[in-house]
């Protein structure tokens, strides 16, 4: 029997090999194509876990099936892509649950008292979820700039950051619970245990309370090696995040299940704990005609307590300004007003000089608006005095609607838009602390200028943590411009890992870091990772070849032009 036709029998959600449904899951904005057997859009809990165990037994009899999550499928790297059984949350596990605006206890969910929370399943789209915690002045801080895009489950499980990273942290610290379907095939629900808790648990002999047992054994075991692998920076989406599980008093796993790419298990529901609006912000915008002095200036803006640094650069504006109309009608607001807005920056361009390398856009929040004011002054002039750079602090929504959209819809703009050659993030999420930056731009800058023929590139990012997204565009159907790909990375990684930087910041590893890792963490730590995947699922159940035995040549030989097919 097809295993379509098994699949059917085994769930009550839809199943799907039409061509359709197999080309569109078969594609993320990675450089990536694998198409995948089959699609299956789980209606419940009980048919995720139905799919867990039909998967295991099968396994056990030698088949060489898997089941890879996916949400929105925006995932840079290639983590939703499989051979295999896509599971796709979007269609029916898409429910906010609950949003509790924290003047009440809710039971179960792993709230607290007067702590806000959202409870909600992995297809809900961002964008779904901001309008209501907006209305009960709350948000979610740890939005990727894909927000308008991307889903629940995906930001989860790549512990995904964005513009206010820098103030707020990751994912990662706004997780309070997961219910996650493990390879047993039951949901568990994964949450901070105390070491009371974990010593009970080291007495029973249930799959979930053997896996915290053997997890912690190796977390004590290792602990040195573990300490030392911990890159240098402020955030990090590569590997699994074993230093920031057990510190003695609290073991908790849910630092280890976000940021796992679904490579530990399928989840179901998360519990995401929310903060208040601030009340009043201030956008300041800073011109840069070259990168001399970034590191200095960036930390003269921490001193600021910005909540966000982020930048674009000239090829990124250049971008925008090739496809204005569009561009314009992909933002929220009136586009003859937003038009407007977008005069001085068309005359930059028509006076053929002008145009900053970088601008850097530096957000700043408060409670009280006077102390926002004297803040906002008090930076413009350091900026000036100190830089000799302009800076402005941003008058109106619609001019801040406009940087920001910049800022967020570049990546997708390129995508949509470019139509002889391919967005290629395969350095696209590098970070340093911001410290070096004054000397690592420079020479990550002599290496990519090594390649100024064979391809261009757009560098968007987030200064404040020294995180770059480097996006050239290339020619992915020429052979001799793939083979670049491993060459840049070896080059680029080698830099980043001198200053104890990451490989990847937030973006995750997927099919295209995961062969990085033992690069970036030793071999022995990179082989840690592998013990860590056998305490949850040694029969290799979840999304193969992510974090854990994904190799270089099946890299290279999916690597496909988004324009295939395209005129
Ligand atoms: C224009 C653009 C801008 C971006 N900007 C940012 C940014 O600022 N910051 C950032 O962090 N990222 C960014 N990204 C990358 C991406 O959008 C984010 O990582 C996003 O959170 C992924 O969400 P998704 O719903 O699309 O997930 P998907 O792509 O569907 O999946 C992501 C990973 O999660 C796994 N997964 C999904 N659901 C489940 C589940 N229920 N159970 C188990 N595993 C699951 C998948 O297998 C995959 O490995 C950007 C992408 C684009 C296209």
């Amino acid at each position: 029997m097809m295993l379509a036709d098994e699949l059917k029998k085994v769930i009550k959600g839809d199943v799907a090999t039409d061509d359709a449904t197999i080309e569109t899951r078969s594609r993320d904005y990675s450089i990536f194509k694998v198409r995948p057997e089959v699609v299956v859009f789980p209606k419940d809990t009980a048919d995720v876990k139905a799919l867990v165990k039909f998967v295991r037994d099968a396994r056990n009899k030698g088949k060489k099936i898997s089941l890879t999550g996916r949400a929105a499928g925006t995932d840079m790297t290639g983590g939703p892509l499989s051979e295999s059984i896509v599971v796709d949350f979007t269609r029916y596990m898409n429910r906010i649950k609950e949003v509790v605006d924290g003047s009440r206890l809710h039971q179960g969910s792993g709230g607290q008292a007067g702590q806000a929370y959202a409870v909600v399943e992995p297809g809900v789209y961002f964008r779904d979820l901001e309008p209501e915690l907006s209305k009960r002045g709350l948000m979610y801080p740890s939005y990727p700039a894909s927000k308008d895009l991307c889903a629940i489950g995906g930001m989860v499980m790549n512990n995904s950051g964005g513009e206010k990273t820098l103030q707020y942290g990751k994912t990662d610290q706004y997780v309070e619970q997961l219910k996650v379907v493990l390879s047993d095939g039951e949901e568990h629900i994964i949450r901070p245990i105390s070491r009371g808790a974990l010593a009970e648990c080291a007495k029973k002999r249930d799959f979930e309370s053997m896996a915290w047992k053997k997890l912690r054994r190796l977390l004590e075991r290792h602990a040195e090696e573990i300490a030392y692998a911990r890159p240098d920076v402020s955030k990090n989406s590569s590997g699994y995040s074993l230093w920031n599980v057990w510190d003695g008093n609290t073991f908790d796993p849910v630092k280890l299940f976000v940021g796992s790419q679904g490579t530990l298990g399928l989840m179901t529901e998360v519990t995401l704990r929310l903060v208040p609006r601030p009340a009043h912000s201030q956008l300041i915008v800073i011109f840069l005609r070259d990168l001399r002095h970034i590191g200095e200036l960036v930390n003269t803006l921490l001193s600021f307590k910005p909540e966000s640094i982020e930048s674009y650069d000239d090829k990124t504006l250049g971008v925008v300004l090739r496809y204005l109309p569009g561009f314009i009608r992909s933002m929220k607001g009136d586009f003859f007003k937003l038009i407007w807005k977008f005069l001085p920056e068309v005359g930059m361009v028509l006076r053929g000089r002008g145009i900053p390398k970088m601008v850097l856009l530096v957000s700043l929040t408060a409670h009280d608006e006077s102390e926002l004011r004297a803040r906002t002054i008090k930076l413009t002039q350091a900026v000036r005095r100190d830089f000799r750079v302009p800076v402005r602090a941003v008058k109106n929504k619609e001019e801040e609607e406009k940087y920001w959209s910049i800022r967020r819809q570049s990546f997708a703009l390129l995508h949509g838009h470019i139509k002889d050659r391919d967005t290629a993030p395969f350095i696209d999420d590098i970070a340093v602390r911001p410290q070096y930056l004054p000397e690592f731009l420079p020479k990550l800058n002599a290496i990519l200028e090594q390649y100024k023929d064979s391809l261009v590139y757009t560098i968007a990012g987030h200064p404040g943590d020294g995180n770059f997204h480097i996006i050239p565009l290339m020619d992915l159907k020429n052979p001799k411009i793939r083979a670049l790909i491993p060459q840049i990375s070896d080059e680029v990684y080698a830099l980043v890992l001198k200053y104890r930087g990451t490989i990847t910041a937030e973006h995750n590893d997927g099919i295209i870091r995961t062969p990085y890792l033992a690069k970036m963490y030793g071999k022995a730590a990179a082989a840690l990772f592998g013990e860590v995947k056998d305490c949850f699922d040694p029969l290799g159940i979840f999304n193969p070849g992510k974090k854990v035995g994904g190799t270089l040549k099946f890299a290279l030989e999916h690597i496909s032009s988004a324009r295939e097919g395209k005129k």
